[in-house]
C-alpha cells in the first residue's frame, strides 16, 4: 500500500515551496487510493519554535488536505513527533558504530572550530569534518579503544558521525530526475547522533520512513545533496529492501527565475509567500499569508498544483478531486517553476466566479463584518455575491463591490460626472423620484422602462443619466448594470439616494 509523508520540521510559518510538496504527496497518495502522514520532525530543539505545528496543522485543515495519521489523530506507526521517539534511533546508532560505518567523535566545539581555521586551504576553503581530515580529530578512528571506552564510562560528551566512503559512486533513481549519482567523497561526515541523545536528521529520517512503512518520499531539490548520506544509511542498516522511492522536487523560483523565492521577495513585491499569516514568537516578525489576502483554498491549492505540473492538456483549473484524479509524478517539471503573483490572482478570480453564493457566504460575511457591516439576511447577501462575484479577485474585494448594497454611499464621485451636469439633468432627477416613487414593479426591467420614458419625454439621452444615476446609487464608477442594482437595494433606499445626491 502507498504510504507517503509530509515531513516539516516545527521552524516556522509554511511557505509555498513547503505547501506544494505537502499537495503533491497528498495527491499522489489519494491518486493511489494510500495514506498519507503528518511527521513533525522536531530533533533540533535549538530551531524549534513553539506555534509552528499547530501553524501547519491548521494549514493542511484550511487546504484540505488531512493527514490520515498525525501527532494530532496518531495512528500505528507513531508516535508521529520524532522527539518523542528518541530512545529508539540509538540502537540504530550503536548499529551503525559495531559494524565499522559510524565512529564516536568527542571533539569539543572550540576543536572544531579550530579546524575551519587552520585547515582552510585555497583547494579546501571550508573545511569539513571529511575523509580528509577525520584522521587529524579526536574521534574513536583515532583513539585506541581503551582511551574510546575510558572517555566514554567518564561521560565525556560526544557524537556520532557516519563514515563516509572515499570515493565510491552511489546511485538511486529519482523518480522526477531519474538516476541521480554521487561520489561519496564530496560529503562529509554526517553527524546522525548528536551529544544530547537526539538524532538528527539524517538518521531519523531513514529510521522513520522504515518503521512508518513509507513508500515514496517527496521532498524539496534542497534535500538532493543529503541523498547519498541516506541511501548509505539504508543499506548499511540492511534496510535497502524497504527504502521508499524519492521524488525531489523543484524550487519554486522568484519571479524573475533568478533563484529561489524568498519571504523576503515576498515582503520586497508585495506578495505573500506563506500559506497563512505568521508571527515569529521570537522575533515578532510578521509575514502575511494567501488565507488572510483573500484566498480561496481551492485556488490556492490549484494554484500551487500548477507550479510545476501539468497533465498535458492545456486545462488550468483543477479541483481538489480531479487534481487527485490527474496527477502522476512523472509530469512534474526537473526544472523550477516562477511564482507569479497577477496568475496567483487569476486563479482565485476564476474560483470566486465559478463558486456558489453559498459556498462564499461565510467568508463574504467575514470580509463585511470586518468592515463594519452586519449581515442580517444571508438569502440578500447571497443575491448580492451572485451580483459581483466576476468582479471579485480577491475576497477583500466584496468590501467595496458589495458594500454599497447595505449601505448609502458615504462619498460620492462627483467629479466624474461635474463637466457634463446641467440643469436638464437636476430637474430630471427630482422628476424621476415621483415616476419611480409611484412605480409598483420594483423590478429591473419595469425601473428601467420608467426611467428612459422620462429621459425620451425631456430629450436627454439615457446614456448620459446612467452615470450620475450610478454615483448616486454607489458612489463611484463601478458596480454591476444600474437598474440591478436599484431594484435590489428597494424603492425606498433607491429614492433616498436620488436625493441625498450632494451638488
Ligand atoms: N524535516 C525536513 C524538512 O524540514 C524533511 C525533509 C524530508 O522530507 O526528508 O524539510
Amino acid at each position: 500500500k502507498v504510504r507517503v509523508r509530509f515531513a516539516p520540521s516545527p521552524t516556522g510559518g509554511l511557505h509555498l515551496g513547503g505547501v506544494r510538496t505537502v499537495l503533491y504527496n497528498y495527491l499522489f497518495a489519494r491518486h493511489h487510493g494510500g495514506d498519507f502522514i503528518l511527521r513533525i520532525e522536531d530533533t533540533d530543539s535549538s530551531r524549534f519554535v513553539p506555534g509552528a505545528e499547530e501553524y501547519i496543522m491548521e494549514t493542511l485543515r484550511w487546504c484540505g488536505m488531512e493527514p490520515d495519521e498525525s501527532p494530532a489523530v496518531g495512528g500505528p506507526c507513531g508516535p508521529y513527533r520524532q522527539s518523542e521517539r528518541k530512545e529508539g534511533y540509538r540502537e540504530y546508532a550503536d548499529k551503525l558504530v559495531a559494524q565499522g560505518n559510524a565512529y564516536y567523535a568527542f571533539d569539543t566545539p572550540e576543536e572544531l572550530e579550530e579546524m575551519r581555521s587552520v585547515f582552510k586551504t585555497a583547494e579546501n576553503p571550508s573545511p569539513q569534518y571529511d575523509h580528509r581530515l577525520r584522521m587529524k580529530m579526536r574521534n574513536s578512528l583515532t583513539m585506541g579503544d581503551d582511551e574510546v571506552r575510558r572517555l566514554l564510562s567518564e561521560g565525556m560528551p560526544y557524537v556520532i558521525r557516519i563514515k563516509m566512503p572515499d570515493n565510491e559512486t552511489v546511485s538511486f533513481t529519482d523518480m522526477i530526475r531519474g538516476e541521480v549519482s554521487f561520489n561519496t567523497s564530496t560529503v562529509d561526515d554526517k553527524v546522525l547522533l548528536k551529544n544530547d541523545g537526539m538524532p538528527t536528521y539524517h538518521l531519523a529520517v531513514v529510521v522513520d520512513d522504515y518503521l512508518m512503512n513509507i513508500t515514496h518520499a517527496f521532498r524539496g531539490e534542497e534535500w538532493l545533496p543529503s541523498a547519498p548520506v541516506h541511501l548509505l544509511l539504508w543499506k548499511y542498516l540492511g534496510l535497502q529492501e524497504s527504502m521508499p522511492q524519492w521524488a525531489h522536487l523543484p524550487l519554486i523560483l522568484k519571479p524573475d527565475g533568478n533563484g529561489k523565492l524568498s519571504k523576503r521577495d515576498g515582503d520586497r513585491l508585495g506578495f505573500p509567500v506563506f500559506a497563512m499569516n505568521w508571527t515569529d514568537p521570537r522575533t515578532t516578525e510578521f509575514t502575511q499569508g494567501f488565507r488572510e489576502r483573500g484566498f480561496l483554498p481551492e485556488a490556492f491549492v490549484n494554484m500551487l498544483a500548477m507550479l510545476g505540473w501539468n497533465d498535458g492538456s492545456g486545462q488550468e483549473i483543477f479541483s481538489m478531486q480531479e487534481l487527485i484524479e490527474r496527477f502522476s509524478m512523472d509530469r512534474v517539471h526537473k526544472g523550477g517553476a516562477k511564482f507569479d503573483f497577477e496568475k496567483a490572482k487569476w486563479f482565485n478570480h476564476e474560483w470566486i466566479k465559478q463558486a456558489s453564493a453559498e459556498r462564499l457566504l461565510p467568508d463574504v460575511k467575514r470580509v463585511m463584518e470586518s468592515g463594519g457591516i452586519t449581515v442580517t439576511d444571508d438569502r440578500y447577501l447571497e443575491t448580492v455575491i451572485n451580483m459581483v462575484k466576476e468582479r471579485c479577485t480577491l475576497l477583500g474585494d466584496f468590501a467595496e463591490q458589495a458594500g454599497f448594497f447595505f449601505r448609502t454611499p458615504v462619498s460620492h464621485d462627483i467629479d466624474s460626472i461635474r463637466a457634463k451636469w446641467n440643469s436638464d439633468k437636476e430637474n430630471f432627477f427630482a422628476e424621476v423620484q415621483g415616476v419611480l416613487k409611484d412605480l409598483e414593479d420594483w423590478s429591473a426591467p419595469a425601473i428601467e422602462t420608467a426611467f428612459k420614458d422620462l429621459a425620451v419625454a425631456r430629450g436627454i439621452k439615457v446614456g448620459e443619466l446612467q452615470l450620475p444615476f450610478r454615483i448616486m446609487l454607489v458612489g463611484g464608477k463601478f458596480g454591476p448594470a444600474v437598474f440591478d442594482i436599484a431594484a435590489t437595494v428597494g424603492k425606498a433606499e433607491t429614492l433616498t439616494r436620488i436625493a441625498s445626491m450632494p451638488s
